[in-house]
Order: structure tokens, then C-alpha cells, then sequence
């Protein structure tokens, strides 16, 4: 099968049975819900810029599997040059969405588990890097999109998953029969997961000999049985629902998603199995899917940015301030601390190297800093934009008021009247303009938007300590001491 289109993959959702459960209730038409479908465009958006002839050659690609032609999100990185492409492709799709578009869990579990198998197969002799093979042969061939789901509930954060009160808060197998397994548990804010056609799960920490139970990654798809999701709501997300809303959803199109997945006795075949008791193999996995994943952050949180800074310099010329050197000056920092993170994103991708299994993976100590400065600076940039913006971004009225037409004024001005007389622009800009680069930057700094941007920056693919972690791991101190111990003359 070709690529799909955005209107395929969208009508792909629809014949899923997938389980949907929002504000207490099952959603039987997920797809539509003003609520998820700006998340579903978003998706929709890595399938129709694939199509653009303008941006084929950055989201297309040859498979090393098969030599057909797939969309970049489905690859297993065969190159530094593969790495930094897939980092162009992220800020791409961040310029054209604004929001977290949710395929690259996939594209990140992909290289990790194909990687991690090879090398648990090398050990055990187990076939499970086949089984990958052949899953990511039918990913590619059918151009689909798949989360990869990492994140348990956790529990105690004190205690091993073996040692937890409730076994189910970790993913672990619950009975293991001739033909595969039996799974139970949860995964906790799912990115993209009920766009997603399949799911891979993977082990989210290292874990001990007691653990063998918890230590498991398989895929399967989205409406398997016994598997449902609770949809995770987001600040101002009603705003989705009101009637005839645009303006101040600030992003009508596009935005993201994030859902409780929950795995209650699912059969797990074991042609889709990856791991299965080999525990030591879990730090594995999680150590390069997390890798990959603050590497794409250098890419995705970028392209987002450079909307943002877009705004802000447009909230600026509306205000007529776009001249003053102080407002130029912020919008220089707020280049420079993207920038910052887009250097990160390439520096990482450039260093990185071949895994046993032949595919690319990042500089680890590189992909770490890089996610631990997108920690910070997204926060410095609507701390600017806000700055820059003005207060209006959050004071101003709704875009009922602007419409309406109830009298209020002597003589005979209707609310309308006086919302657009005391919020005009400069002249040359009309007072809707204004209005929905205010919404839109209210949106990104502390809306639903702001999921994306603010807090995902934060503790998507992985908080900052666990970053630091890992810079505190590579970061060869020891070696560090050397040099100096070789240039002072110490012995
Ligand atoms: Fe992709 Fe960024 Fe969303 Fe992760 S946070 S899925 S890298 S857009
Ligand atoms: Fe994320």
C-alpha cells in the first residue's frame, strides 16, 4: 500500500473500534468531537506534508527494510544524515501545527526496540527482533501511525514494580500461555494514543530479577480487547466546544493529546512480543527511547517556538511598539534561546553512531542536555511573548462580545460597537486581527496549547532530574580531572 493521505488516514480512524471515555462518558464518534479532532488534524498533518512535493525529500524516505518509499516517521535511521532530517522534519511540523503532532513516540519506540531486540536476541536467543522486523515491515507498508507507550502510573516511587501494593501500576503479564501473553496495567499521559493505530509498550525504568514480570514491550493495536482510554483534558478545553468558536480557541486547527491507557487482560500474540522476562534488557530500552525522544524535542518545541515568536512580533506591530529597541531585543533573545535548542537538536543527531543492529542512534550525553535546556527556555519564551504581548492576551473579552449585537451605548452602540472602538489596533490592522494573535499567544503561553509547549517541555520524555541523571552518567568527570591533573602538573 502507498502513502496515505491526510483523508485516508483520518477515514482509517473511523473502522477502529478504539475505546474513548471523556468527562464520565464512552465517545462513539471520537473522530469528530471538537474536543480530539484538533489533535487528529495534527496527525493528519505528517501524512499531507509527506504528499507536498515542496517537503517530500525531508518527509519521505527510502526504507532500509524493504527499499519502498515511507514516510519519514515510520524510518529506521540509517545515517547521522537520517538523525538531523528527522530533527528538520520535527520543526517543520511545528512551524505548521503549533502543537505537539504526537507521531514521533512511534518513530522513537522504533529505533529503540529495533536496536534493544537485536541485542536481546544476541544474548537469549530469542526471535524477537524478527518479530519486530516483520511489525515495523506492516507499520511501513501501511503508512500507520503507532504510540510508544512508556510511562506506568508508578505508585510508590520508592519501590521496585515487584514491589508495589497494586501489581498493576506497572505493565506487567498476568498468565502466559502457548501462544503469547496476558497483560494488565496502564500507561499514563499518551501522547497521540487514540490517533494511533497500534501501540508499543515498553518498560519505563530499569528493573531487577524480582521484576521479570514487568519486564515486557509488545504492540498491539489500538482497539484491542480490553483496552480502553480516558482522554486527558487540557486548560481552556471547552473553549472546543462553544458554539461557532474560533477565535478564541487561539488554535482552532491543530493541538495535541493526551490520554490514561489502560491494558485490562490483553492477549498479547507472540509474533508482537519484544521482551518478556529478560529485565536487564528494560534500562535498555528506556535509556534509548529516551534518548531519541529529548533528541526530537530539539526539533518539534523549536518548530512550535518559531511560531510563537511569530505572534509575539506580530502582537508587537498591531500594538504599533514593533519599532522600540526594547522590543526588538526580546524578540533577539527569544530567537537566540530556539536557536539554542535547534543547535542541541542537529549536535546531537550529527554525533550520533551505528547500533549493533545497523540503525542510528544519538549522542546520548548531547540529547540530554539538549532536553534539559528545553526544560527552561520555552519558559523564557512566553515569559517574553507575555511580556511583549501585553496583558490584553488574557483580559480581553469573548469573541461574543465582538459579534454582539446587544445595545448598551446613549446612542445606540451595541456591545460589538464598543469592544471593537476600545480594542482597535494601530491603524491598518482590523481589531479581529489583534484579537486572534492575543488568543493565540493566551493559547500557546497558558492554554491548552500550553500543554504542549510549557509543561511537555518539562516532563515529556522525561523529567529534568531524570536528565541529569544522565548527564551526571556521561559526563566523564573523571576524565575531566585528568586534564587538569595533566596541565597543573599534579600526579
Ligand atoms: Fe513529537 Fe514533540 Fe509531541 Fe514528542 S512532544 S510527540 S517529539 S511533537
Ligand atoms: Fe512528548
Amino acid at each position: 500500500m502507498a502513502l496515505m493521505t491526510p483523508q485516508e488516514y483520518i477515514e482509517s480512524l473511523r473502522k477502529l473500534k478504539t475505546r474513548v471515555y471523556m468527562f464520565g462518558e464512552k465517545i462513539d464518534n471520537w473522530v469528530d468531537h471538537p474536543m480530539i479532532r484538533p489533535s487528529i488534524n495534527c496527525v493528519a498533518m505528517t501524512y499531507a506534508l509527506a504528499q507536498d512535493p515542496q517537503y517530500k525529500d525531508l518527509m519521505t524516505v527510502k526504507s532500509s527494510l524493504t527499499g519502498r518509499t515511507v514516510n519519514r516517521f515510520t524510518h529506521l535511521h540509517q545515517s547521522t544524515e537520517d538523525l538531523i532530517n528527522k530533527v528538520k522534519m520535527q520543526r517543520l511540523l511545528g512551524q505548521k501545527t503549533a502543537s505537539c503532532f504526537q507521531r514521533c513516540v512511534g518513530m522513537d519506540a522504533f529505533n529503540a526496540v529495533f536496536s534493544s531486540t537485536y541485542e536481546i536476541d544476541e544474548k537469549y536467543g530469542t526471535h524477537y527482533h524478527e518479530n519486530f522486523k516483520n511489525f515495523i515491515t506492516m507499520v511501513q507498508d501501511n503508512d500507520l501511525t503507532v504510540d510508544g507507550a512508556m510511562t506506568d502510573p508508578k505508585g510508590d516511587r520508592s519501590k521496585a514494580p515487584s514491589q508495589q501494593a497494586d501489581p498493576d501500576m506497572y505493565v506487567h503479564v498476568v498468565e502466559r500461555r502457548p501462544d503469547g501473553i496476558v497483560v494488565c496495567g496502564a500507561k499514563c499521559h499518551q501522547t497521540g494514543s487514540i490517533n494511533s493505530h497500534w501501540h508499543i509498550f515498553m518498560p519505563t525504568i530499569s528493573m531487577g530479577e524480582a521484576d521479570k514480570d514487568w519486564a515486557v514491550s509488545f504492540a498491539c493495536p489500538t482497539d484491542a480487547e480490553g483496552m480502553y482510554m480516558i482522554y486527558g483534558r487540557q486548560s481552556c478545553d471547552t473553549r472546543k466546544l462553544e458554539e461557532g468558536a474560533s477565535i478564541d480557541v487561539g488554535n482552532a486547527k491543530f493541538g495535541g493529546q493526551e490520554a490514561l491507557v489502560v491494558l485490562d487482560h490483553v492477549f498479547i500474540p507472540n509474533e508482537y512480543i519484544f521482551l518478556n522476562g529478560e529485565y536487564e534488557f528494560a534500562g535498555m530500552i528506556v535509556e534509548r527511547f529516551a534518548g531519541y525522544h529529548r533528541q526530537s524535542y530539539g526539533g518539534c518545541k523549536v518548530g512550535v517556538g518559531d511560531v510563537v515568536i511569530g505572534a509575539t512580533a506580530l502582537a508587537a506591530e498591531y500594538n504599533g511598539v514593533e519599532k522600540a529597541s526594547a522590543v526588538k531585543d526580546k524578540l533577539i533573545e527569544m530567537t537566540h534561546l530556539n536557536e539554542t535548542l535547534y543547535c542541541c537538536g542537529i549536535a546531537c543527531s550529527s554525533q550520533g553512531f551505528k547500533t549493533k543492529a545497523g540503525n542510528y542512534q544519538i549522542d546520548l550525553l548531547l540529547a540530554n542536555v539538549c532536553k534539559q535546556n528545553v526544560t527552561r527556555f520555552p519558559y523564557e519564551i512566553v515569559r517574553l511573548a507575555e511580556d511583549v504581548a501585553g496583558g490584553l492576551m488574557v483580559t480581553m473579552p469573548s469573541q461574543k462580545d465582538f459579534e454582539s449585537d446587544t445595545v448598551v451605548g446613549r446612542n445606540g452602540e451595541t456591545i460589538g460597537d464598543v469592544c471593537n472602538k476600545f480594542f482597535a489596533a494601530r491603524e491598518g490592522v482590523s481589531t479581529e486581527d489583534r484579537q486572534r494573535v492575543m488568543r493565540f499567544l493566551e493559547n500557546m503561553c497558558l492554554g491548552a496549547a500550553a500543554v504542549g509547549y510549557r509543561t511537555e517541555s518539562m516532563h515529556g520524555a522525561g523529567s529534568p532530574q531524570a536528565q541529569r541523571i544522565m548527564i551526571a552518567r556521561q559526563g566523564n568527570i573523571q576524565g575531566k580531572k585528568q586534564l587538569a591533573k595533566d596541565i597543573a602538573g599534579i600526579q
